[in-house]
């Protein structure tokens, strides 16, 4: 353990379970540790980097916005968050936006509106449908939302009105929507619960099911939005709209920010019903503004879509080369390569080793999230050191 890792330990809370590296510099896919080797990241600060580490297009934007004017309060109008709105609603479904710091905040800003519509249309209807194995957030609603009993169990009592029920069943949804119910909420892929893909049909399903009862479909994009899964938002492959989405890390390269889009007939907050400190500063939203043009000007999307073909067949071969790895899924570079036993670990270390970084999705499991703006000669180096870190794990 080095002098800055015992440090940690000192002074911080026992919360994150690090891996033994300490990172002070980043450029494009590239990160660099303290005694200055070199890493390939596809880690990707969780799916936030989509423009790599400190993309100059941010890193000027935010200069500037850091220059001009950091934090107003939302008493007044600020220009980076009515441009970066007004972006986001010209290139989505969606017509309203609020913002605010973080996914989980987006989350549960999600579901009060959702609340709020129930209080408006659906004779006070509260309860919100969610999936087992999603992630919403860390936040105690978003908690009771997150349909996984480790990050449940150490907190319960958790605030009522969240129904968790099996992911990729239209049933059941269909079984436990009652009158009550005011929203169905959903990933349209799992990201941290496994890169879960549902079946095409699944989304199509429960957009019709919500029609039907007249209840609010939120789509959490938090992960599968900008650009990450091929498109610009995941649900343009999904044959679907959402009433409400919700985005945050890919959308300002790293700056903390969670925004809550909504069609105009679900945006039913009233003054002063919610609100942000933070939510909307205008640093955050140059860098979001600046993160999103460049995305939609250079279709980074689009590009997404092949690059992510070539690691997709690239894990394919290595899953043909090494038996114990059982499955390869994903969409765009949003990738997870699952072992027949415990040890993504081991492989998360073995790369390490040799210059690359992974996630550690599950103890059986990789996941693969790294900048949207790698290209086929980074994904071929990444196949190669993971070749080899797979090939130590045999001898
Ligand atoms: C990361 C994530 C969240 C939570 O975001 P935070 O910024 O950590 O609060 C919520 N939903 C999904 C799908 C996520 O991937």
């Amino acid at each position: 353990m080095n002098h800055w890792q015992e440090l940690e330990h000192k002074y911080f809370m026992n919360t994150a379970k690090r891996v033994p590296l300490t990172l002070v510099k980043g450029q494009g896919a590239r990160v660099w540790d303290e005694n200055g080797r070199e890493y390939l990241d596809f880690v990707g600060g969780w799916a936030v980097n989509s423009l790599g580490h400190c993309p100059p297009v941010v890193t000027e934007a935010v200069t500037e916005q850091v220059h001009t004017l950091i934090q107003t309060s939302n008493q007044f109008y600020t220009i980076p968050q009515i441009r970066l709105a007004e972006l986001l609603v010209q290139n989505s479904c969606l017509d309203k936006v609020f913002f605010g710091n973080s996914g989980a905040e987006a989350n549960e800003g999600a579901v009060k509106l959702a609340r709020r519509y129930g209080k408006r249309y659906l004779n006070g209807a509260y309860e919100v449908i969610t999936a087992m194995g999603s992630f919403h957030g860390r936040t105690l609603a978003m908690v009771a939302s997150t349909g996984q009993s480790k990050f449940q169990q150490p907190y319960v009592p958790l605030p009522a009105g969240f129904i968790n029920v099996e992911y990729n069943n239209i049933e059941a949804i269909k079984a436990v929507t009652t009158s009550q119910t005011c929203a169905v909420m959903l990933e349209p892929v799992q990201g941290e619960g496994g890169v879960n893909l549902p079946s095409d049909d699944y989304l199509v399903a429960v957009r019709a099911w919500c029609d039907q009862k007249g209840i609010l479909l939120i789509l959490d994009e938090i992960q599968t939005g900008i650009g990450r899964t091929g498109t610009l938002f995941a649900y343009e492959q999904c044959s679907i709209e959402p009433d409400i989405m919700t985005l945050a890390k890919g959308l300002a390269s790293g700056i903390p920010i969670g925004a809550i889009l909504a069609k105009d007939r679900a945006s039913v907050f009233t003054p002063e019903e919610h609100g942000s400190t933070f939510g909307g500063n205008p640093v955050a939203c140059a860098a979001g503004y600046a993160t999103l043009r460049f995305i939609i000007d250079n279709d980074i999307a689009g590009k997404v879509k092949k690059v992510g073909r070539h690691l997709i067949n690239g894990l394919e071969n290595l899953k043909q080369k090494f038996p114990f790895i059982t499955d390869v899924r994903g969409r765009g570079l949003l990738v997870a390569m699952e072992f027949g036993s415990d040890i993504a670990r081991s492989v998360l270390m073995a790369c390490l080793d040799r210059g690359l970084l992974v996630n550690r999705l599950k103890p059986n499991a990789l996941r693969f999230i790294p900048p949207l703006i790698i290209d086929n000669k980074d994904v071929d180096e990444a196949l190669g050191i993971l070749d080899g870190a797979l090939s130590s794990m045999v001898s």
